[in-house]
């Protein structure tokens, strides 16, 4: 079958000739229909983020999938039905407490895989198995835009982190921003839009730009980092609720805390590399005590986050949805689904259709 993958060898993703893998006992075999790609892909192609399963000298790359179950393999799933499969499995032969409950997205870094991104393969491929367990159902009607419920359920995990912070007290946050253009950033645009009354989103680009007609068609206000820094929003704008940080620019990690307004949270959600950069250690640790601002690391997801995020998606709008994927590549010329210019936001890898 059709793979597409990276190899130790070679510098970006190719077509690989591959066998059909085989369900084992619990596993049911899905018939892929679209893989998107997204900042972490570009990361893990570029080897700062993730790495191969052990012994192999390839890595099957994508973790945002959408297929229908070609053999459900007595798993209880049924033949035809749809599924997007969420990310992380138990480390080869291994089971772990988070896994036990249901939390992988709470493992500590070396007690999971990632598919597509970390010690396992991905789903980029004409085929791929996994435990059922692991295959969320979805309607048929969502099958074209399913690729987008795990990232949309990565968000569902960080609000759900953040604002439970907010829990303990009577918090009326009226405003959000979003750092980053990216498909995180836009998608998590609209859903910080259905909660909050004025939303903004953070980017370096100059109009005309595909991400901005985007920001605005949202009704969100567009800052430009190159002009504003991100501290500087609450003096050029106003201080901020929520802050949702999708850049991987470390330094908006730290400028998040200055955005808040007091008692607001920020979740950070960027996977930088090592980073060395000046800080105002005794600001930043007094405007965190003093105004109880709290800032949130989160990764990953779990079923019940992606079960939120089939709800969150039937809700989208189409026009959004459809200017998010700028790109459908075959397999058999995948390339411009890897481009990474300013006119993608969306790269989707099209195996099949329903
Ligand atoms: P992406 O497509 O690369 O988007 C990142 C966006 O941030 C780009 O549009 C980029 O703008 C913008 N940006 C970078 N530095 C900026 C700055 N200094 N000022 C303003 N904008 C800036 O990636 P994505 O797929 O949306 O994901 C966003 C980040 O979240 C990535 O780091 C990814 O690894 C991470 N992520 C984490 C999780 C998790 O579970 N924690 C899940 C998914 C993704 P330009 O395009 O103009 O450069
Ligand atoms: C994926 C997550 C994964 C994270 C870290 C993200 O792009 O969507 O599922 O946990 O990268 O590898
Ligand atoms: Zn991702």
């Amino acid at each position: 079958m059709k793979a597409i993958g990276v190899t130790r060898d070679g510098d970006e993703p190719e077509l690989l000739e591959i066998e059909r893998p085989e369900p084992a006992d619990g596993e049911a075999l899905v018939r892929t229909l679209r893989v998107g790609v997204d900042g972490t892909d570009h990361e893990v192609i570029a080897g700062a983020h993730g790495g191969y399963p052990e012994g192999e000298d390839y890595m099957i790359l994508g973790h945002e999938a959408v297929g229908v179950v070609a053999d459900p393999n007595g798993t209880g799933l049924e033949e035809g039905q749809v599924v997007v499969p969420t990310v992380r499995r138990k480390p080869d032969g291994e089971t772990n407490e988070y896994f036990r409950r249901g939390e992988p997205d709470m493992a500590p870094d070396g007690e999971y895989f990632e598919r597509g991104i970390v010690g396992a393969h991905g789903y980029m491929a004409e085929y791929f198995t996994s435990p059922a367990d692991y295959l969320v159902p979805i309607s048929e009607d969502l099958a074209e835009y399913g690729l987008f419920v795990e990232p949309i359920s990565i968000t569902e995990k960080a609000n759900e982190h953040a604002f439970a912070t907010r829990e303990p007290f009577e918090w009326r946050p009226e405003t959000a921003c979003v750092l980053g253009n990216g498909s995180l950033g836009l998608l998590t645009l609209w859903m910080l839009g259905q909660q909050f009354d004025r939303t903004y989103c953070v980017g370096r680009r100059d109009r005309p730009d595909p991400t901005i007609d985007v920001i605005e068609e949202l009704g969100a206000t567009y800052v430009d980092s190159r002009q504003t820094s991100v501290d500087e929003i609450p003096e050029a704008h106003e201080a901020i609720d929520y802050m949702y940080e999708a850049t991987g620019f470390a330094p908006h990690a730290i400028e998040t805390v200055h955005a808040l307004a007091p008692n607001g949270v920020g979740a950070l959600l960027g996977i930088p590399e090592p980073w060395d950069f000046e800080v105002d250690g005794g600001s930043l640790h007094n405007e965190l005590v003093l105004h109880n601002k709290c800032l949130v690391g989160t990764v990953n997801s779990h079923v019940k986050h992606f079960e939120y995020a089939i709800d969150t998606l039937e809700d989208m709008p189409e026009w959004l949805l459809e200017d998010l994927i700028t790109t459908v590549a075959e397999p058999e010329n995948v390339t411009p689904a890897f481009v990474d210019d300013d006119d993608q936001i969306k790269a989707v890898v099209e195996f099949d259709t329903l």
